[in-house]
């Protein structure tokens, strides 16, 4: 039985005393009942106060992104030395914003699952196609193809701190929701391709969260899909009521 997760992506929102009051909103509302995991990524200067606030809660924490090289001259950049020790041991590789507006490309984002694997951080490593894509049928064969290149040289061990979230571009922070029955579809191939490469054990054990424009009125319809375990939330996840609710949708599953 693979745990629900529900994980909140900050992305570049929330200053230091409104991610207190956000963090702290969160304490008190959400109640896991050890049924349901979840995780809030706020940005990186944010992080070590998110460490502190959550300790002995049932709330985990992971940054939005890390660099793939150890320290040096790499100016901006957050290695995942840096982040273990605050103690955040969770990161998001490839979402769609770092592939876009960073040009995060296939290449970088293997040499950072590599390394979020060598220092046994949880990858949330995220994958989805664009509009296009999927007009023009070519959605499974974009995230194969992304699963493929970052992930598919890590040795099966490492999926143990893998979670994968299937975000397809066009739903992301548009309102836009695939169906449950589009997100079971993909959920169900990306577990096909796992179990070709690392075998149906593998497979039936990592968790695949669905990403884009997940709310309280939607959540229940999507997590009740068998292939997906959860989600990853944008929006919805700087709004404590809305937030608790799609966790409480996900504990009920
Ligand atoms: C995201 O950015 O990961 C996301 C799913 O955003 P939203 O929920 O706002 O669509």
């Amino acid at each position: 039985m693979r745990k629900k997760i529900v994980a909140g992506n900050w992305k570049m929102n929330k200053t230091l005393p409104e991610a207190e009051q956000l963090i702290k909103e969160l304490l008190n509302k959400i109640n896991t009942e050890q049924k349901v995991e979840v995780i809030i990524a706020p940005a990186f200067v944010n992080l070590p106060l998110a460490v502190e606030l959550t300790q002995n809660s049932d709330i985990e924490v992971a940054a939005q992104n890390m660099h793939f090289e150890d320290a040096g001259a790499y100016t901006g950049e957050v290695s995942a030395d840096m982040l273990k020790a605050i103690g955040v041991e969770q990161v998001i590789l490839g979402h769609s914003e770092r592939r876009a507006y960073f040009n995060e490309t296939d290449e970088v984002l293997k040499k950072k699952a590599h390394k979020a694997y060598e220092k046994s951080m949880t990858n949330i490593f995220c994958v989805g196609e664009q509009l296009d894509d999927r007009k023009a049928g070519k959605h499974f064969d974009v995230v194969k193809s992304q699963l493929q290149k970052a992930l598919f040289d890590l040795p099966l061990q490492a999926y143990k701190k893998i979670i994968i979230a299937y975000e397809p571009v066009w739903a992301i922070g548009t309102g836009e929701t695939a169906t449950p029955e589009q997100a079971q579809e993909m959920h169900a191939f990306i577990r096909e391709t796992l179990a070709k490469k690392y075998g149906q054990d593998l497979a039936n054990n990592v968790r695949i969260l669905y990403g884009g424009s997940v709310k309280p009125g939607n959540a229940a319809d999507i997590f009740s899909q068998p292939d997906v375990d959860g989600g990853l939330i944008g929006g919805a996840s700087l709004k404590a009521g809305d937030f608790d609710a799609i966790v409480e949708a996900a504990k009920k599953l």
